[in-house]
Order: C-alpha cells, then structure tokens, then sequence
C-alpha cells in the first residue's frame, strides 16, 4: 500500500507540474531559515481542493478522518499545496516548507509509513511530524532568531 501512495503522489505531482511555482519568491521571508538551495528545489500549486489518496485501504486502516478533514494544505515530497485563497498566507508555506524537509530527509516510503503510523496513533493534531511544522512555525511567527530548519529538522527527526 506504501508504494500505491507513493505512485499516486508522483502521479499527482506529476499532473500538476506545468502549474507549480518555485518558491525562490521566499528567499528573503525565509532568510536563515531556508537556505536558496533548499527554496529552489521546492514548489507550491495552488488549488481548489486538495488533492488527497482516497482510497479504500486507508479507511480500513482508520485514515477517514484524515482523508476528509478539511486541510489548508499537504506535502508531497518536494511540492506542497494550498488552497488557493491562502496564497498570501506566509506561515502556511512555513508550515508545508518544514514536511518537504521531512519529506527529504525520510525519503518518502519512511515518511509514508511514519505520518499514517503517527495519525493512527496521536491523531492529526498531536502527530509528532505535525507537531515539529507547528512548532517552527510558531518560532518564525514570533520573529525569533533563524533557525536553519533543515538542520533542525535532521537532528530531531
Ligand atoms: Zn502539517
């Protein structure tokens, strides 16, 4: 099941490719705490509903609740989206910025199984990989010093 989710996100992404924007347009918000490198290889799509797996083995294994709630936004691998009203929300690409890093850093069978494992168990809210987006971003919010968020997010994942 972890590769059918795997070839349905590259599919996804791959649909959507033509629509995706670089998000060098962060280097200066999110200076010291993405570096450009980082900001290059990533991209956003805006959309009107996110594109989500539905699929009957996920509801079996107690994912309902995750495919039908309503998001803001999801990562997969190096492109995240977000509804497209919420364009301007700079703490929204903070927060899907930080899963590309846990996207990179697990590679994506890992981070497939770790979030649905981490869902099942913790809940949406209280997901350990959820927790650590919130919390950077919660960091950034307040104007703190820069973090480099990649580094952060090696060193605690
Ligand atoms: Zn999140």
């Amino acid at each position: 099941m972890i590769q059918k989710i795997e070839n349905w996100i590259d599919e996804t992404n791959v649909a959507f490719v033509t629509q995706r924007n670089s998000c060098t347009s962060f280097e200066a918000a999110f200076d010291g705490f993405y570096s450009p490198d980082f900001l290059r290889k990533s991209y956003f799509v805006l959309v009107k509903d996110i594109p989500r797996p539905d699929f009957p083995e996920l509801r079996q294994i107690g994912m309902d609740n995750f495919i039908d709630m309503p998001v803001a936004g999801i990562t997969y691998k190096n492109t995240y989206y977000i509804r497209r009203e919420l364009e301007q929300d700079l703490h929204l690409h903070f927060h899907e910025l930080v899963h590309v890093a846990q996207w990179n850093l697990l590679g994506a069978p890992n981070l497939i199984n770790r979030y649905i494992y981490e869902i099942q168990q913790h809940g949406y809210n209280e997901a350990p990989l959820e927790k650590m987006a919130y919390a950077l971003t919660n960091h950034f919010a307040l104007d703190a010093k820069a973090i480099d968020v990649l580094e952060f997010v090696q060193n605690k994942i």
